[in-house]
């Protein structure tokens, strides 16, 4: 049960840095999410922990030692792909408890028929059985242990490919985007399996996903990655709630954070030309910046002359239990326009409950300077709290 320490570790393919040096220490039992877009080098990640890839500079540590050059035999880990292969010609029963199987292994057991029937015999010893009803009882597959994998759906299938994987009771679960070939519900409800299952099995788990809301729901730390580099390191909420940059502000949250132009000059700071009635952080100085604040944080107001920055609707989304409201600063009369454009420049507010609103309304936005985050325009980097002062 391993705390997993990198430390500066990185990886170049022919020359080609996929991973840049990082540091980060994850401690024993929690749920650790790698998130990122396709291609910005997670399974790369995935796979130097498994020692299925070799590490190009730096340390990874288990509980202190390092294991860069451990084979993954030794690792006593579970990995879980996203392409699950089960055998076909197989019970259910045979393929979670194949891999007590092969530890059994004898080279005898080649022999046809013999061998057969020596394996038959290792499935029904007292120890294995037991270990496969365990492991069935948990996953609920109890009932179809004796069943073939084509008589079940793609959600029991992939419960198999976990339950295989987790028979050993390795010290360490990786899971790389288990969940990407189910559909929406069987997501949801995989997603709710797998965290059930890290509760009662209380091992570390690396998990791999593209999925904001995967990492969010299920994550107890989470790496954003992008283009081989650590974004950021932290629990679900630091990194909603205080995104390190603009790629972390935009990457989480849906619809993603607002990040309103503003110049800051000399303490003060105005957006659209019109003064923000609070400070920038003293650190900013004089610089184009972006001013962030999350959907929900935002409200929107139809009464004339309530307080805020003019505005006018452009799309509003009723979601049932809430209601999206895109918006642009300012009221010109705005031209009709489609598709992608017109979510070009919008800005978002997150509104609780079915909202009536109207496209084409004007409005004001407002928002409470301690929920305001500050990023460098030209850095991305987030500033530290601004000073609260009255203008
Ligand atoms: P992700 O899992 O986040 O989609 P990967 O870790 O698979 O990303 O890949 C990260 C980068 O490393 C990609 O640019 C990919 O092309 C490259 N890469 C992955 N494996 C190899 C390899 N064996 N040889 C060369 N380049 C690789
Ligand atoms: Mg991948």
């Amino acid at each position: 049960m391993p705390t997993i320490e990198f430390d500066q570790v990185s990886k170049n393919f022919s020359g080609n840095t996929v991973i840049k040096g990082f540091d980060a220490t994850v401690p024993d039992k929690e749920f650790l999410v790698l998130l990122g877009p396709s291609g910005c080098g997670k399974s790369t990640m995935l796979r130097m922990i498994a020692g299925l890839t070799d590490i190009s500079a730096g340390q990874l540590k288990f509980d202190g030692v390092v294991v860069n050059d451990l084979e993954p035999k030794k690792r006593n880990i579970a990995f879980v792909f996203q392409s699950y292969a089960l055998y076909p010609h197989m019970s259910v029963r045979a393929n979670i408890g194949f891999p007590l199987v092969m530890d059994n292994f004898k080279w005898w057991h080649h022999i046809p028929l013999v061998g057969g029937l020596a394996r038959r015999a290792l499935m029904k010893r007292e120890d294995v059985a037991t270990k496969i009803n365990e492991v069935a009882e948990m996953l609920e597959l109890t009932d179809y242990l004796d069943r073939r994998p084509k008589a079940l759906s793609g959600g029991q299938r992939q419960r198999v490919a976990v339950a295989r994987s987790l028979i050993r009771e390795p010290a360490l679960y990786l899971l790389d985007e288990p969940l990407s070939n189910l559909d929406a519900k069987l997501r949801t409800q995989m997603r709710a399996e797998i965290s059930a299952l890290h509760d009662r099995v209380k091992k570390t788990f690396v998990y791999v996903t593209h999925d904001q809301v995967e990492a969010m729901t299920m994550g107890t730390r989470i790496i954003v990655l992008n283009d081989g580099l650590v974004q950021q390191y932290g629990t679900p909420k630091d990194i909603y709630d205080r995104p390190a940059n603009t790629f972390v502000a935009r990457f989480i949250g849906s619809p993603p954070m607002n990040l309103i132009p503003i110049v800051v000059d000399g303490g003060r700071a105005t957006m659209f030309g019109i003064n923000l009635p609070f400070q920038p952080p003293e650190t900013m100085g004089v610089q184009e910046a972006q001013l962030g604040i999350r959907a929900e944080k935002v409200q929107v107001r139809i009464e004339r002359g309530a307080p805020g920055y003019p505005a006018r609707i452009v799309t509003v989304e009723h979601l049932g239990s809430e209601t999206v409201v895109g918006f642009k600063f300012g009221t010109d009369n705005l031209t009709v326009e489609v598709g992608a454009r017109a979510s070009r420049d919008l800005f978002y507010a997150k509104l609780v409950g079915d909202v009536r609103l109207e496209h084409g309304q004007t409005c004001t936005i407002s928002f409470d300077p301690a929920d305001v985050l500050w990023y460098s325009s030209d850095s991305g980097e987030l500033f530290d709290s601004p000073q609260m002062a009255p203008s």
